[in-house]
């Protein structure tokens, strides 16, 4: 907390808001990072040990991811200590008490994100309105259902496979994490023609180089088994996707999974970035040297986003996947043939390009003028 000036730079953060109740035992965070192309979006996440530190790194992606996608919303992003899994009156207290207590900081709106889910949106809409993310009832698109990062991923990916010279017909996938985002990316990668070879979640991996049925994976998931439930295959730790020769890699789990130590296992040609941060900054760097391409996150999985942004302007949900198609094709695009031109790695040309994209917006503001044009500080 003493450090906040250590984290401003010329983007922001604009507001930091320690929200603290302690008759409900409420302690949050609210950075709001930039709001010059509009109000900011971001999820809320709830578990033990958020720390002020990462809501300003979360509160940053989501402005780059916001910018990257051109969506008229900066970024920012509110952390709640407890347990998700606590009991359901309690949790809904702490949400109505962190909404009612930011009724009147209108440039943030609410959003679901780890440890938070649509029913807590549902608490927030009703005790400020300022909300996405709600259950279709309330007029949400439900993106995790319908599969809207997913969809992006894998458009994404097909463009991306271009600047690999990939055909994606017979790619072998391979998917770390076959939760909402991995498995929606590997049923609309599947109806490209690419192979699910392998598969993991948190209690281990399966992989069978003839291809894996997604359907059943899915049923699998769905009854709340495992991939390693699934019969047809070898099983093995969740560790075991890292080594599994395919074409295109989807980490779409955890942060940090790729680093310095296993970096060089491996074996592929393309790497999808489902997850946020998948991969240490060395790990992507070394992978660039090696000639294996990756999207960056902020550009491949920004499909929920889109989607939520355009729930918050009432858009109905067949809408939202021309429009996330349309963004991400253009994006990776952008991204990757900048990256070509330059030699360098499609992380830092997409910071870039998102950078670029808050400046402009920035000099429409009246203060803190960004590109040298007379402003009034
Ligand atoms: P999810 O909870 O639906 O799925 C995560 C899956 O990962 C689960 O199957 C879980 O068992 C598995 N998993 C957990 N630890 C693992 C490990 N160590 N190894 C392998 N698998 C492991 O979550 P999700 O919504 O699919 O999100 C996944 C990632 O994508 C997160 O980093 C999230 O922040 C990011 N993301 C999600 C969205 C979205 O629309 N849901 C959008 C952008 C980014």
């Amino acid at each position: 907390m003493s450090d906040i000036f250590g984290f401003a730079d010329e983007l922001g953060p604009t507001k930091v808001i320690h929200v603290y109740e302690p008759s409900v035992q409420l302690r949050g965070i609210l950075v709001i990072d930039n709001v010059a192309a509009g109000p900011s979006i971001g999820g809320v996440r709830m578990a033990p040990d958020v720390s002020v530190e990462e809501c300003f790194r979360l509160a940053r992606a989501m402005t780059m991811k916001n910018a990257a996608a051109e969506l008229a919303h900066g970024g920012g992003k509110a952390v709640l200590v407890g347990d998700p899994k606590m009991p359901r009156d309690d949790k809904e207290r702490l949400l109505r008490t962190m909404a009612s207590s930011l009724r009147n900081v209108e440039d943030y709106i609410f959003a679901p994100d780890m440890g938070t889910d649509e029913d807590c949106m549902a608490w927030v809409r009703d005790e400020i309105g300022r909300v996405v993310g709600l259950p279709r009832v309330l007029g949400g698109i439900p993106l995790d259902e319908i599969g809207a990062t997913g969809w992006g991923l894998a458009h994404s990916a097909e463009v991306a496979a271009e600047f690999v010279g990939l055909e994606l017909d017979g790619a072998r996938i391979a998917v770390q994490g076959f939760g909402a985002v991995g498995k929606h990316a590997a049923r609309f990668l599947k109806q490209k023609g690419a192979v699910l070879i392998g598969a993991s979640d948190s209690r281990g991996t399966v992989h069978n180089p003839k291809g894996l049925d997604v359907d059943a994976l899915w049923e699998l998931k769905l009854e709340g088994c495992s991939v390693v439930d699934y019969t047809d295959g070898t099983r093995g730790d969740t560790d075991a996707i890292i080594d599994l020769d395919c074409e295109i890699w989807i980490p779409a789990a955890r942060p940090d999974v790729i680093n310095e130590n296993n970096v060089d296992r491996l074996r592929t040609r393309l790497v999808m970035q489902g997850a946020n941060i998948p991969a240490t900054l060395e790990a992507e760097s070394i992978l660039h040297e090696r000639g294996v391409l990756c999207v960056p996150d902020f550009i491949a999985n920004a499909g929920g986003v889109i989607c939520a942004a355009m729930e918050y302007q009432r858009a109905g949900e067949s809408a939202v996947f021309p429009v996330i198609e349309d963004k991400i094709r253009r994006n990776t695009r952008s991204v990757l043939e900048r990256a070509q031109r330059n030699n360098a790695p499609p992380r830092e040309v997409a910071i870039e390009l998102a950078t670029e994209r808050v400046h402009r917006a920035m000099d429409y503001r009246r203060y803190a003028v960004f590109s040298g044009a007379p402003g009034f500080v």
